[in-house]
């Protein structure tokens, strides 16, 4: 008689994610970290996973991060798991969360089933993965073991969209392994890139006067307009471009059929009364880039597009995590794919996320072959808003994919 497919307990997962959603790991500003890595440790204990509780030093925090509203220690979790195998498989995902806000029918720190699905705050994004990823190694490790030595990394801080748990750890050496499976991510597609992105700010000098004789001052908000025109001109070449990677299906789905780059415009101050002239203008936004792009040459861009003009102002570029992006040929590719066949019944869609993403940095940093899979649908779940949910069947399917990727 064939063996019977490894089958992960939905009760058990389900009452995984109810713990995982009770704690209020909120970023900013980023707390009750302690608690959740504690929890973890000690279910990752009782599978016969060595566990480590990194924290980010306070130095490396006060250099990276430079943002006021984090308080309390950076915590994450490394979990690491023998199984004497060749190769070894990297799989991450964060436990934090993003403020709750107002929009909710229920208590978005205590999961509730309702039609279907579990409602909660990060039972899309990204604890119901994990939950799934805990019931799946539960059901493998009772009687058989994992094809892949296993390196689980739970971070914190994604949320914050800086330098995050993941960040630390691939500059710190932490991320070891043959293959990395992020979870962060949606089960619409397979995703196997990602755009970069970099903030920049202008700050526009001129000199401030009595409004009555302001032919005496320069007007820093008026100066400014040139620069947001010269920046107008340059979103719209900067837009006609596309990446050969296709964007989701939920994109697809509004005619947006390929990744593409974005130029945008999405702050200004100046002024403080109406009567004076402004003596600064300051004007900030971010461009997306896609993996054809570099970051230098975005950034470059932007620099030529400003340089001619007779404006009197400062540039600066911040730039964020850069875009990623996986040969679809990859043997790894290939095996996610397979896994998620076998399960789903169909092949997903390779493609590539609009958005930037934590994983892009770590994969730059240690060209370990990557993609993205997760629990959340990217037009239902409510990522980010009120209500935010997943699809029970989402749960369960995600932990038999994890069978059958981990699975011998
Ligand atoms: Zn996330």
């Amino acid at each position: 008689m064939p063996d019977e497919p490894l089958c992960p307990d939905k009760d058990y997962l389900l009452n995984v994610l109810k713990d995982l959603i009770a704690f209020k790991t909120v970023a900013p500003p980023g707390s009750h970290y302690n608690e959740i890595i504690d929890y973890l440790i000690s279910v990752f204990k009782s599978m016969g996973f060595r566990t480590e509780k990194i924290v980010m030093p306070q130095e490396i925090f006060e250099a990276k991060c430079q943002d006021s509203r984090l308080t309390g220690d950076r915590v994450n979790l490394r979990a690491s798991l023998d199984s004497g195998a060749k190769e070894t498989l990297v799989i991450y995902t964060h436990v934090d969360v993003v403020p709750a806000g107002d929009d909710w029918s229920t208590d978005p720190f205590r999961m509730v089933l309702k039609d279907g699905r579990a409602y909660g705050r990060g039972t899309s994004d990204s604890k119901g993965a994990v939950a799934g990823l805990i019931a799946a190694l539960r059901a493998l490790l009772k009687d058989s073991k994992s094809k892949y030595n296993l390196s689980i990394l739970l971070t914190t801080d994604e949320e914050v969209g800086g330098y995050s748990g993941l960040c630390f750890f691939a500059d710190q050496g932490l991320i070891k392994g043959d293959y990395m499976l992020c979870m962060d991510g949606f089960c619409d597609d397979l995703v196997i890139g990602s755009n970069g992105i970099v903030t920049w700010e202008v700050t526009v000098h001129g000199k401030s006067a009595h409004s009555g004789s302001s032919f005496l001052g320069i007007n820093a908000l008026e100066k400014s307009l040139p620069v947001m025109e010269a920046l107008m001109t340059l979103k719209k070449a900067i837009q006609s471009r596309r990446s050969t990677l296709r964007a989701s299906s939920a994109l697809e789905a509004i005619g947006i059929e390929n990744l593409m780059p974005i130029l945008n415009i999405t702050m200004i101050n100046a002024g403080i009364k109406e009567n004076i002239v402004p003596d600064r203008c300051v004007l900030r936004g971010d461009r997306r880039v896609i993996p054809e792009e570099t970051m230098d040459a975005a950034m470059a861009e932007i620099e030529k597009a400003l340089g001619p003009l007779d404006v009197d102002m400062d540039l600066k570029f911040f730039p964020g995590y850069p875009p990623m992006r996986m040969n679809p040929d990859h043997h790894w590719i290939g095996e996610v794919q397979r896994a998620i066949e076998q399960i789903t019944g169909s092949a997903p869609k390779l493609s590539g996320a609009q958005g930037s993403l934590d994983q892009a940095y770590a994969t730059d940093k240690t060209g370990i072959p990557t993609c993205v899979y997760g629990v959340g649908r990217q037009m239902e779940s409510n990522i980010h808003a009120g209500d935010e949910n997943v699809r029970i069947d989402d749960l369960v399917n995600f932990a038999k994919f994890l069978l059958a990727l981990m699975g011998s």
